[in-house]
């Protein structure tokens, strides 16, 4: 079986962002990285996106606010660093806390649509960030234009991430039976439209999915997105598929377990396989930074054209 490894994929990206970079006439694409509060889950993505950016020859500055922040004031900041034309582009850690679940400034409603003062329809933070600058594709315009199959929209890192493993190991995705098991608007809907996008058939599995197991035996490519450790046994691929591995749980030692029980899977004949840890995760970080240098070219491309 071949383990189909995130640090192939994360290298001829890295290719590709360098490349792109030197072409930005000096111009250091720079990111924000927004989060709110102390999650050290977010604590540890954080310091990897910092890192991957520098290694890549970007910059990444960090903007953490307290839990405590009143939405309004938060709200500010954030519409600053949206503004500032020396952001390139944004990672905002979601969900934000609890307290942060609709925006507070001067609403006007017009029916059942609300306007903010800058006459844009807003709700949300995911709807306030500025589309050219959502490097993780939480933007309803971005999602949108995922859902269209448009070339310029930022999809989600983690499900661009999945299709970017396969292109590397040129893994054929046109006519072939894709099964995603998760519909959550980060990882599963979004990857289910990029393979809609490649030409792949697509079926999206959920909790209500009767017989996921048959289901998942008709894949050709089946990704594991759910985030129940080892859900996926060998049972449930059949012999010469691929199989990509989302999911991320910390079992009671520690240690990191994939959504797909790894040891079944070479008695299940499956032709590759993403690891965990080593796989996609690893890729996700990878994708951000080609965002962020698209982000950065596109509006370099855009002052070039009006000078
Ligand atoms: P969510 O919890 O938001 O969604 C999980 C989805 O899986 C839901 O659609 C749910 O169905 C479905 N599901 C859960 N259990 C089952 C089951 N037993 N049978 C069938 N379907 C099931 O998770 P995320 O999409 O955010 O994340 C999924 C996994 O990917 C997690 O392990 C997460 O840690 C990992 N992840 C990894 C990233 C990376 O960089 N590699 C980034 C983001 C996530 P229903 O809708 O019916 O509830």
């Amino acid at each position: 079986m071949l383990v189909l490894k995130g640090s192939e994929a994360a290298a001829r990206i890295k290719k590709e962002v360098q490349e792109m970079v030197e072409g930005l006439g000096g111009h250091v694409p720079t990111a924000a990285i927004v989060r709110v509060g102390e999650r050290p889950d977010d604590l540890s993505y954080e310091r990897n996106v910092m890192k991957k950016i520098a290694s890549f020859g970007m910059e990444a500055r960090s903007f953490a606010f307290p839990e405590s922040i009143r939405e309004g004031e938060f709200q500010a900041e954030f519409q600053k660093i949206n503004d500032d034309p020396s952001i390139d582009g944004i990672l905002l850690f979601c969900p934000l806390p609890r307290h942060m679940n609709g925006l507070t400034f001067e609403i006007i409603e017009i029916g059942a649509v609300k306007l903010n003062s800058r006459m844009e329809i807003v709700d949300t933070f995911e709807e306030l960030i500025r589309p050219e600058k959502d490097l993780d594709g939480i933007s309803p315009v971005n999602r949108a234009r995922i859902f269209a199959g448009e070339k310029d929209g930022f999809a989600p890192c983690t499900a661009e991430a999945v299709i970017e493993i396969l292109k590397t190991y040129q893994i054929p995705m046109e006519g072939k039976r894709a099964v995603v098991v998760g519909r959550s608007m980060v990882v599963g809907r979004p990857l289910s439209m990029l393979f809609l996008k490649e030409n792949a058939t697509v079926t999206v599995c959920h909790t209500k999915t009767a017989d996921l197991k048959a289901v998942c035996r008709e894949a050709d490519i089946l990704v594991a997105a759910a985030g129940k450790a080892g859900m996926i046994s060998g049972e449930f691929v059949k012999p010469g598929a691929v199989v990509a591995d989302v999911g991320i749980n910390v079992d009671e030692n520690g240690a990191l377990k994939g959504d797909v029980e790894w040891d079944g899977l070479e008695a299940a004949a499956a032709a590759a396989a993403t690891p965990v840890p080593g796989g996609v995760g690893s890729v996700t970080t990878a994708v951000l930074c080609r965002h962020l240098a698209e982000a950065a070219m596109r509006k370099y491309g855009a002052e070039q054209a009006q000078n």
